[in-house]
């Protein structure tokens, strides 16, 4: 193989496929360490500033070392640019035949049983959404992925969709009557023959944690993993490593085989009873909790009293019967309800391990909204479990992002990722920050926690759309920051307000770059993985230094386990998790 970066050559076939090519050296250099990687199998961390191209900086040796490989990214937009322009590109490019698929969570595909059962008795939560059953039957006759992305019109929040996607514990596999067309399996046999594998963070934690439970794998095994947005893995990888079970979920899990009871016509000794005490039981071990005010809180020894201890032992043994039922009747080849009792037994598992407060390993705690809350256990470092699943498993792994290192080095990102020795290069955006762009930092304001902050910063950002005529976002670091801010703002300017959470976040975007002149005002979902080009987004302006919230419990555990390593969590976490995501912004 000739010097892998030639490929970036100003002679070379990128320059001669791609209009207007530029040749960046920076973008040479990463594939060639990309290369060495893949080579002598060893991991590798890249930090590749905007406007690097690195996106294709890893592609092009991959695609080269002929190898198979698993790209996760965080966002669909990362996704869909390399599915269907970046790999594209290189098949012309390069002349060379490679297969890459793009393989996504069950979730995402129709389920063909559910939705023969679903259409047979169409039941609407909400009765709007009938237009769009309309559309969904239209497209299962000739869709030949059964992807949902492929229908653009659908909102992102569907009830409807819950019932008749791919499901898990609904889901019979090979025993189905569908199997042979069934879509999911149909992705999977792709992304098995595939080189590439395209997936997203969500999907690669979800089947780590499934492999680490059961010993199963949803994903083809591939010796080159690369995490592309890979300074989300740590927060993506706690939501699937640890447990969360909620009275939302026991409900589900009841009105799913009630559904089945119905639509199958079963009849089984006791199951009816049965569901009605899980249900019972879950209310009242729940109750327990739900009079807490709305927001996230650690759970304590004081919380669990002989009664809450008494309640969850009520709920294990309900649960623990309703799965004993289901099992029996699937083995009498009422096949559905195997992976019922299994779903039973796991949030059995589940229930356990947010009680189990004498595991250090995990943070206790629970997030109540609305009257509803859910008990969580969430690993407070997930360095070991990463470095023997993952590191030491896969021979090259490659993070790479616009953001990963703190203080010009990738200490924090290595120590909480337990990526060990891995190769490293940090290249700085491509952008001349220094004469194209103008970092302004009013030093008058008072601090942020003082009472008089928020409207000295309201008249401050009116003053500087006043210049900018708009074309901003305001990135806030709390919702009430942002609801206030934008309440004294908008009233104040004449070009539109748009504020977070009017409307889904992909059509507020998309009217934040039709309307060229106006303003957003948001919080966390619009710090990164958001592209808006050219005039719209002139300015952005952010409240204050974006500082984790140190009573989150996630947070606070983590800080307490760094002190009591005798280290610093100013300066080995919140300082560089605070970079990390101002870089971002
Ligand atoms: S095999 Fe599973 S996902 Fe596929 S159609 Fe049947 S039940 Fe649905």
């Amino acid at each position: 193989m000739a010097d892998v970066a030639s490929i970036f050559g100003a002679s070379g076939p990128l320059a001669r496929t791609i209009a207007n090519f530029e040749q960046r050296p920076d973008q040479a250099k990463m594939a060639r360490l990309v290369w060495e990687a893949i080579q002598t199998k060893r991991h590798l961390i890249v930090e590749a500033g905007t406007g690097i191209g690195k996106s294709l900086a890893y592609l092009v040796p991959v695609i080269a070392s002929g190898k198979g490989a698993i790209i996760s990214t965080k966002t669909k937009t990362l996704q869909e640019q390399l599915v269907n322009h970046d790999l594209p590109l290189l098949r012309k490019a390069s002349g060379t035949h490679f297969t890459a698929v793009c393989l996504k969570g069950r979730a995402n595909y129709l389920c063909l049983k559910r939705f023969r059962d679903f259409s047979t008795r169409p039941l609407f939560v909400f009765p709007h959404e009938i237009k769009y059953f309309r559309k969904i039957q239209n497209w299962a006759t000739r869709t030949a992925t059964g992807d949902r992305a492929e229908l653009s019109q659908l909102p992102d929040r569907l009830a409807m969709w819950h019932d008749i996607c791919s499901q898990r514990d609904l889901c019979t596999g090979q025993k189905c009557e569908f199997f042979s067309d069934c879509f999911v399996s149909k992705a999977r046999e792709a992304a098995d023959k595939a080189g590439i594998v395209i997936i997203n963070h969500y999907l690669f934690f979800a089947n780590l944690a499934l492999q680490l439970s059961s010993d199963t794998s949803m994903l083809p095994q591939r010796n080159l993993l690369i995490f592309d947005e890979a300074h989300n893995v740590e927060d993506v990888a706690s939501q699937f490593m640890g447990a969360s079970v909620g009275l939302g979920h026991i409900n589900d899990l009841v009105n799913q085989i009630s559904r089945q009871i119905e639509l199958e016509k079963i009849e089984v000794e006791g199951l009816v009873s049965a569901l009605t005490k899980v249900q019972k039981a879950g209310s009242e071990f729940f109750s327990h909790f739900a009079a807490r005010r709305d927001g996230t809180f650690k759970l304590t020894n004081e919380m669990f009293d002989m009664h809450v201890l008494d309640g969850r032992d009520e709920l294990l043994k309900q649960l623990k019967g309703l799965a004993r039922l289901l099992s029996d009747a699937a083995s009498d080849g009422i096949d559905v309800f195997g992976p019922l009792s299994e779903r039973c037994l796991e949030m059995g598992n589940s229930v356990r391990d947010v009680c189990d407060l004498d595991n250090q390993e995990l943070v206790h705690w629970a997030e109540a909204r609305d009257g509803h809350v859910q008990l969580k256990a969430t690993p407070i470092c997930l360095a070991d479990t990463l470095a023997k699943h993952v590191f030491a498993k896969v021979p090259t792994v490659i993070l790479t992002s616009a953001t990963l290192s703190s203080d010009n080095s990738f200490k924090y990102i290595k120590s909480r990722l337990g990526a060990s020795r891995p190769l490293e290069l940090m290249l700085p955006p491509s952008f001349d920050y220094k004469t194209q762009a103008l970092l302004y930092i009013p030093r008058h304001l008072p601090l942020p926690d003082n009472p008089r902050f928020v409207n000295m910063a309201a008249k401050e950002i009116v003053r500087i759309l006043q210049k900018t005529r708009g074309k901003a976002f305001v990135l806030c670091t709390s919702i009430s920051n942002m609801n206030a801010l934008h309440e004294l703002v908008s009233t104040k300017i004449k070009q539109r307000c748009f504020l977070q959470g009017e409307m889904p976040n992909t059509a507020l975007l998309k009217e934040f770059r039709r309307d060229v002149s106006s303003v957003l005002f948001a919080t966390a979902s619009f710090w990164q993985g958001v592209d808006v080009q050219g005039e719209a987004l002139s300015c952005v302006i952010i409240d204050k230094l974006p500082f984790a919230v140190p009573s989150d419990p996630i947070i606070e555990a983590r800080i307490e386990r760094i002190r009591s390593q005798n280290g610093n969590p100013f300066y080995e976490l919140q300082v560089p998790q605070a970079i990390i995501a101002l870089k971002q912004g």
